[in-house]
């Protein structure tokens, strides 16, 4: 009988620790990660297509109105949101996960009152919404961020590197502390052997107009900088910061609006593709995408800040190997952006304790 006894237990610990390796490992897959920043992109067209009453509006677009209507439109806003959106909707939404449809009562907030783009981007990063950042001016961002965080960590120093449209991303992510790599407009990737496309993507900088005036580039030549890399360094965490779709809001060009965010798509694709044909990303890259805060609605979709109702609704989206792809989530939630650091910390097995407060990892996106 005792005997009976020792070998059952002997039994259920065996057992015990089987599945507390399992757990460990499941949420070690990950050994990668890419951040993506769409700036200023809202929740409505990520998950409801092009807005009908904006699309049909001769005032907030310039494109010919076929054109864009053969591009974006489509009776349902499921038909619309894949058209805008086609990576996200038949891959993501099948092999990752969507948090943020209103419509269906999931939220994702901003914790900050701000809703402008220092301060959102700043939240995701550090995982605190710090009153005191309250000015796209701020100088060095004071608070530690995940991408430094892990930097630290063995086997990612100076496997860190952002790529950045905008060149405030410089102070936010604040390269002058821990000189990680962080590439913003205007400048070249430098090294002694850049590959031919890197090269490319350095002069391309100098091909295009300005399209935006000073200190943004366009995020077609920003995913190149990132892309080829990739491709040359192998990294272990990359930043991409988007930012077309703000500025085109701003301009209240909703045409280009869409076309940002579709052509996000397309990089996003080009990038999964590429990721799941390379040994060293395969199947152990996590990939995040989320804005930096939303616009309004009606008239003010223009515009976002604490004035502006709706600019701080936000939304996320996460696929990679330790997450279970329940796709869009259907049942009523609601998450913060600043838990989007420790979720990356979990992701790569660390935890992230820097000195100021952070948001709590997402539960279900490391089960
Ligand atoms: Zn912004």
């Amino acid at each position: 009988m005792i005997k009976f006894k020792t070998r059952k237990c002997f039994l259920l610990q065996v057992i015990a620790c089987f599945c507390l390796c399992m757990s460990t490992v499941a949420q070690q897959r990950t050994k990668n990660v890419i951040m993506i920043s769409m700036d200023g992109y809202r929740w409505r067209e990520l998950f409801a297509g092009a807005d009908s009453l904006l699309l049909a509006s001769r005032k907030y677009n310039s494109q010919d109105s076929a054109w864009r209507y053969a591009k974006y439109w489509a009776p349902t806003p499921a038909a619309r949101r894949e058209k805008l959106m086609p990576f996200v909707w038949q891959t993501i939404a099948r092999k990752g996960q969507l948090y943020g449809n209103r419509q269906l009562d999931n939220k994702v907030d901003f914790r900050n009152t701000f809703w402008f783009s220092y301060p959102g981007r700043a939240e995701v990063l550090t995982g605190y919404s710090d009153p005191a950042i309250n000015s796209n001016s701020y100088p060095d961002n004071p608070n530690e961020n995940i991408l430094e965080f892990v930097n630290k960590q063995k086997g990612y120093a100076g496997k860190v590197a952002t790529f950045a449209s905008w060149d405030v991303v410089a102070r936010i992510v604040n390269r002058n502390r821990n000189g990680m790599l962080v590439n913003i407009y205007g400048e070249d990737v430098k090294d002694e052997n850049l590959t031919a496309l890197q090269q490319a993507a350095n002069s391309m900088q100098r091909f295009l107009p300005d399209f935006f005036g000073r200190g943004e580039r366009l995020d077609g030549n920003t995913y190149l900088l990132a892309k080829s890399y990739l491709l040359a360094k192998k990294p272990r965490v990359m930043y991409i910061d988007l930012a077309d779709t703000d500025v085109f809001g701003h301009d209240g060009k909703y045409d280009f609006f869409l076309d940002a965010a579709h052509y996000a798509d397309a990089m996003i694709a080009d990038l999964w593709a590429y990721l799941q044909q390379d040994s060293f990303y395969k199947d152990q890259t996590t990939i995040l995408i989320y804005p930096d805060h939303g616009r309004g609605e009606d008239k003010q979709w223009v515009s976002h800040g604490g004035q502006v109702a709706h600019a701080g609704e936000s939304y996320l989206l996460v696929m990679g190997p330790d997450t279970t792809p329940t796709g869009e989530q259907q049942s009523p939630g609601q998450l913060f952006m600043d838990q989007c650091a420790q979720t990356v910390a979990r992701l790569l097995g660390f935890m992230f304790k820097p000195v100021h407060p952070v948001g709590n990892a997402i539960s279900t996106v490391l089960k």
